[in-house]
């Protein structure tokens, strides 16, 4: 049952104290130098060795985690309004199939590398299984600024990533989904390529499509529910009252947005917002239906893409995203980007619990820190599974010719999220881990088991 809202809406606010204006592009250039000294992908491999090893899995499954099982680049050629080609990098990793066909979102950024594809991909492989998903783990991205180009050029971008990749993206092989940046819409061009290609009907080579065009009900807001189950789930057992409890949600898009709506709903107190160009900050909490409202209207009229910012919409003081990070709050969800939290800041953030929406929003040498301050953190293999999971609810509808109602998705999703969060927590309770050493730790048993029914060394030299 959802609780009515604490918070008054702020809609139709003067716009005070606007910030600097930022490209994403800047933005992106800081987070990439930090990137670049902290590879991504090595820091995953470093979490799946240490957690693996800490777990007693055997050193054959490890090193068969230490490498993809195939990564596609591709330049991608795109005939721009005016006349000329760009040409763009794309990329495709198929991490591991051992539980599944590989499932993974393709991300349209700047900030795109290879290295964080395979990271992203790594990260898919661990969440499939720690939801108990038949499926391994993939990941896709393009390197580019999709705010820059025109909605035809981005329609001629996605068509030519399909057509790059339809070796290896297939139903039963590798099968894809939104991320940063992408949508239902360009799902739909991506389907409609593939099945040019084909000449078949493959509604299921592709989840997060539109409704109409085969897509799931309840896969919009899937990520954000499922961080909002787990949030629920964390809240019960450390006896945290909504009224009571405070969240700051870096990044309002699809994950954070619908986080924040639910959030607020069941009653939390939503009190820090922000996207990429800045946040903003009000102790008495906002109301995030109202925000979305404002941002939706300022959308351009034929943009595919808002160009506006939270920052102009309401009455607040506004905050950098790093101010963000850092409130007095008691739930902090980074739902934007990864590598936000690393050594460097990870001592100034304040908030007791951290349930992370984006992928990899904290580094590896940040999380020893946060451990040792006795932070609770629900990892992105946990915590941002809802997404994936009702994707795959899209997958199976798809293969069957048969759709689910909305109050099924919400009820399998419901199960699935709160079985999967009650396994974890009991296993970080009884072995004494961090919540996300007991993900990895369930998730690498899993993928482990799989690797030895198969025969391992141990097996072959009887
Ligand atoms: P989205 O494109 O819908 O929204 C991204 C949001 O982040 C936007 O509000 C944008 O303004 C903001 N943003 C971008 N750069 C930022 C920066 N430097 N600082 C602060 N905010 C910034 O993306 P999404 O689908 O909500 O994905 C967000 C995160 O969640 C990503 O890390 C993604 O991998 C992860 N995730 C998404 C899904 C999904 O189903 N959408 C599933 C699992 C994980």
């Amino acid at each position: 049952m959802s609780l009515a809202s604490p918070c008054a809406s702020h809609r139709g606010s003067s716009l005070q104290n606007e910030p600097e204006f930022l490209s994403i592009v800047q933005i992106l250039e800081d987070q990439q130098a930090n990137l670049m000294t902290t590879d991504v992908f090595d820091d995953a491999l470093v979490r799946v060795r240490n957690y693996g090893e800490a777990a007693g899995i055997s050193s054959e499954v490890l090193d068969l985690l230490m490498h993809a099982n195939s990564l596609v680049q591709a330049s991608l050629p795109v005939r721009m309004d005016d006349g000329s080609t760009k040409y763009f990098t794309g990329y495709r990793c198929r991490y591991n199939s051992t539980l599944g066909p590989t499932k993974g979102g393709i991300r349209f950024h700047p900030g795109v590398s290879m290295a964080e594809v395979q990271a992203l991909a790594l990260w898919m492989t661990i969440k499939c299984a720690v939801a108990g998903l038949p499926f391994g783990g993939g990941k896709g991205g393009v390197i580019v600024d999709p705010k820059a180009l025109s909605p035809m050029e981005l329609e001629r971008l996605s068509r030519a990533y399909m057509r790059a990749m339809a070796d290896v993206i297939a139903p039963q092989t590798d099968i894809p989904a939104p991320d940063v940046y992408t949508n239902a819409r360009i799902m739909g061009w991506m389907m409609d390529e593939y099945e040019a290609i084909t000449r078949t009907k493959a509604p299921a080579v592709i989840t997060g499509k539109p409704v109409r065009l085969g897509g799931s009900l309840g896969r919009d807001d899937a990520t954000g529910r499922g961080a909002f189950l787990c949030t629920q789930e964390l809240a019960r057992r450390r006896h945290l009252i909504p009224a009571e409890t405070t969240v700051a949600v870096q990044g309002f898009g699809n994950g954070g947005y619908h986080a924040a709506r639910l959030l607020q709903e069941a009653g939390y107190r939503i009190v820090a917002i922000s996207d990429s160009r800045g946040g903003i900050y009000s102790p008495d909490c906002f109301d995030v239906a109202s925000i979305f409202e404002i941002k939706q209207q300022s959308r351009r009229v034929q943009g595919v893409y808002c160009d506006q910012s939270v920052c102009e919409l309401v009455a607040h003081e506004t905050i950098s995203n790093d101010e963000l990070l850092a409130l007095d709050v008691d739930v902090l969800i980074p739902a934007a980007l990864g590598g936000v939290i690393t050594k460097h800041n990870a001592g100034t953030i304040k908030a007791p619990y951290i349930v992370e929406i984006a992928n990899g929003p904290i580094m590896s040498d940040a999380d020893a820190i946060l451990e040792k301050k006795g932070t609770i953190i629900i990892p992105d293999v946990l915590a941002n599974a809802g997404g994936v999971t009702v994707s795959y609810f899209e997958w199976v509808q798809n293969l069957q010719g048969y759709k689910w109602s909305l109050n099924q998705v919400h009820e399998r999703l419901g199960d699935v999220m709160t079985s999967a969060f009650s396994e974890v927590w009991d296993l970080a309770g009884e072995k004494g881990l961090s919540v996300r050493n007991a993900a990895y730790a369930t998730a690498l048993q899993r993928i482990g088991e799989a690797i030895d029914a198969q025969g391992t060394r141990d097996y072959f030299r009887q």
